[in-house]
């Protein structure tokens, strides 16, 4: 027979006032666990993404962020998807529909990750989903400049958010509703860090080692 000793740490769970042999899977929110070391692993992703946002803005291709051209790649593929997905919904849809497919996936992500309260996902869903706001503003930023190579060596006829602006009568405010989106971009990145310190000091909170001697 063997009796709980120092070194088997169970844990308990303040606010329910449990006792168990391990750690508590779900906290008393109801969200995933956030570890230490899952909290560091997520924390420095996202730092390898913003740094260089903050150091030297939000640029995409050769002279821009390695890290963000590699995600505006995958980025593209759902952009793409969009403009097919719009498609039967009239001229102005499909051109929106790219960018808006770049917010809808990652949204969903973030949102399934949501409801099943996983701290990780959502904040990786939601990080990306923000993310994008900074892909799409190096878009609209060049709605005037039309320097932004285009997939398929496309013309500059085929810019969407020329098109769009253009449209709307909105094409001299390119930069400014770049900025804008920018904005939102970093300061929902910026969330996603801060949730998982949140979610990280919540679990040390709630869950805390406990010697039974
Ligand atoms: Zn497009």
């Amino acid at each position: 027979m063997s009796f709980p000793g120092r070194w088997q740490r169970p844990f308990v769970d303040r606010t329910r006032g449990k006792t168990s042999g391990e750690a508590s899977t779900i906290g008393a929110t109801g969200w995933s666990p956030m570890p230490g070391p899952l909290a560091a692993v997520l924390i420095l992703g996202f730092a390898i993404i913003l740094w260089p946002l903050a150091t030297h803005g939000p640029h995409i291709g050769p002279e821009g962020s390695a890290v963000l051209s590699f995600l505006h790649d995958i980025n593209l593929v759902f952009h793409e998807a969009g403009h097919v997905l719009f498609g039967p919904f009239g001229r102005t849809l499909t051109i929106l529909g790219g960018s808006l497919m770049q917010l809808l996936v990652p949204l969903a992500v973030a949102i399934s990750f949501l409801k099943r309260r996983d701290a990780a996902g959502f904040a990786v869903g939601g990080f990306w989903f923000f993310e994008n706001f900074v892909d799409l503003g190096v878009y609209i930023a060049d709605a005037r400049a039309l320097a932004l190579p285009l997939i398929h060596n496309l013309g500059p006829e085929s810019h969407d958010w020329h098109n769009l602006l253009r449209g709307w009568g909105l094409l001299r405010w390119d930069t400014a509703i770049a900025t804008a989106s920018n904005a939102i971009g970093g300061l929902g990145m910026t969330w996603a860090v801060v949730f998982v310190v949140w979610r990280y000091t919540r679990y040390r909170k709630d869950v805390v080692p406990c010697r039974m001697d």
